[in-house]
């Protein structure tokens, strides 16, 4: 279901959002927090430069006030619709999903941030770069 061609690949795996290749991210989990905000410069595989100008990524603060809120209306319905769970505990379940989830948050408001300004492109390699 999920391929390389598909922003939703790229998005959720953290590839190179040009070539979908190879990882953005220096270490790919996003739980070793040391290392969450570090990528590479460009991608080795087609030479796509990451942050497409100073502070780029910037940009993706306000994609993850987005995501938050789709982790915590997902956190919503499952406790509150599906589990039955009262108020106060849907709301401590929501700032649970919240906190467990932010490296994942972080990383996928920045893939979806790239993806929103760089296309995919199969036949991008380090010698055939359109730039
Ligand atoms: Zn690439």
């Amino acid at each position: 279901m999920l391929k390389k061609g598909n922003k939703l690949y790229s998005i959720l795996t953290g590839s190179c959002p040009r070539c979908h290749k190879e990882s953005m991210y220096v270490d790919k989990n996003p739980y070793h927090m040391g290392k969450i905000f570090e990528m590479h410069d460009r991608c080795g595989h087609c030479d796509l430069k990451y942050k497409i100008e100073p502070s780029f990524f910037y940009g993706a603060m306000y994609v993850s006030y987005a995501v938050g809120i789709a982790f915590a209306v997902a956190a919503f319905v499952i406790a509150n619709l599906f589990l039955g769970a009262s108020l106060i505990t849907t709301f401590i379940a929501i700032i649970g999903t919240l906190v467990v989830f932010m490296p994942v948050i972080m990383r996928i408001s920045r893939n979806i941030w790239i993806n929103m300004f760089v296309k995919y492109d199969a036949k991008a390699t380090l010698h055939n770069t359109s730039r």
